[in-house]
């Protein structure tokens, strides 16, 4: 187990209001308001453009918005009038390609950002290298490193300053899918232990719900939600929101206070609701049976239709039910159990289910 990094303490990081538009009328960011407790890792989840990497250079100080504040603690970094520059802020940046310095081997990469007596070597410099596991590694150059080993260090040449603040943008980007899972691990572990402030920006839903405690879901320069990912996922503010955290289906129907009317029976409403809806449906939610008669009317209740496709991965199987004006998405653990072109019937498992508004926003 790691020692904490510091003894200078967690401090909570507080963005209130923060807006920037690089060209009249087009908000990159637009008022966003954020808190991450101290010692906490927030996920910044959202699709290509709409602002993550610009929010987080805006914490770093990096960019200058046009209204808003950046509080770290007690202290104001960003406000009217106030700018404390990159360096004076006890911010680190983990980014996207890494940044090392191909020319300098692993421990003068760590102690880059030290003060210059520091520099070539310093507790400082050991301490950080040994936090990320990378010890043996001091003197080697980045390119004879792995992926995941340079990951780490640029990881310790973020720590080696004790910040306050730790930012990694997409700091798996560069790594295979088998690679990236495993360094994941290690990252969720090691910030875990460092107690640090961090914020991580993602476009992947598995990474955000794994390393955030909190996650915000942000679209054109907006949060849409922020909450933990339980919250993301299970009561999601609109079906935008619950179709980019996870696989989500949508059936209409009519609720009459705790429970809904639906194609697929009466099931349990989350919160109370009456009138028309749109009624959320996972695909872990729902399971096929057999109907070999494919008479409507007669055998067990549910929604009848033909299986269109069959997804096999292993662990689990995806099979694809076209019920006439939509296609569900039925997931079980194991292997297939029906085959395209069959008649099934899709049942709901009766579990409570989220209503969200009829007009709530299109998935795309
Ligand atoms: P990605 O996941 O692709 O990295 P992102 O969510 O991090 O995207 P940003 O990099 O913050 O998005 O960019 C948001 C928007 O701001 C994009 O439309 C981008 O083109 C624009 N943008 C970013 N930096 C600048 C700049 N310096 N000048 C002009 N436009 C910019």
């Amino acid at each position: 187990m790691a020692l904490p990094l510091t003894d200078r303490g967690s401090v909570p990081l507080r963005l209130d209001d923060l807006s920037l538009s690089f060209a009249a009328d087009v908000p990159v960011l637009d008022g966003v308001a954020l808190e991450v407790e101290a010692g906490s890792t927030l996920a910044l989840l959202g699709p290509s453009g709409c602002g993550k990497t610009t929010l987080l250079r805006v914490i770093a100080g990096l960019e200058r918005p046009d209204a808003g504040t950046v509080r770290v603690g007690d202290r104001l970094l960003t406000g009217p009038g106030v700018h404390v520059a990159p360096e004076q802020r006890h911010v680190g940046m983990v980014f996207q390609d890494w940044a090392l310095f191909g020319h300098l081997d692993v421990a003068r990469n760590v102690g880059f950002g030290l003060p210059r007596s520091e520099r070539r070597s310093s507790p400082r410099i050991d301490r950080s290298l040994e936090l990320v596991g990378m010890t043996e590694f001091a003197s080697r150059r980045p390119d004879t490193l792995s992926g995941g080993q340079q990951q780490r260090v640029a990881l310790a040449r973020a720590i080696a300053p004790e910040p306050s603040v730790l930012l990694l943008d997409e700091p798996f980007s560069n790594l295979d899918s088998s690679m990236r899972v495993r360094v994941r691990s290690e990252l969720h572990e090691l910030l875990g232990e460092l107690g640090i402030t961090s914020v991580f920006v993602t476009h992947d839903q598995d990474e955000a719900f794994v390393l955030g405690s909190t996650v915000a879901v942000m679209s054109s320069g907006r949060v849409v939600q922020c909450g933990t990912p339980e919250d993301l996922y299970e009561r999601p503010v609109d079906a935008w929101v619950a179709a980019f955290v996870g696989d989500a289906d949508f059936v209409p129907g009519t609720a009459h206070g705790d429970t809904v009317e639906t194609p697929l029976g009466v099931l349990p409403l989350a919160d109370r609701r009456t009138g028309a809806v749109r009624v959320l449906v996972r695909p872990e939610h729902l399971r096929v049976v057999a109907d070999p008669d494919g008479t409507p009317t007669d055998g067990p209740a549910g929604l009848r239709g033909r299986v269109v496709l069959v997804e096999y991965v292993g662990r689990a199987t995806t099979v694809h039910v076209d019920v006439g004006d939509l296609v569900l998405r039925v997931c079980t653990p194991g292997g297939p159990t029906v085959g395209a072109g069959e008649d099934v019937i899709v049942q709901h498992g009766g579990g409570v289910v989220q209503a969200l508004d009829p007009a709530s926003g299109a998935p795309s």
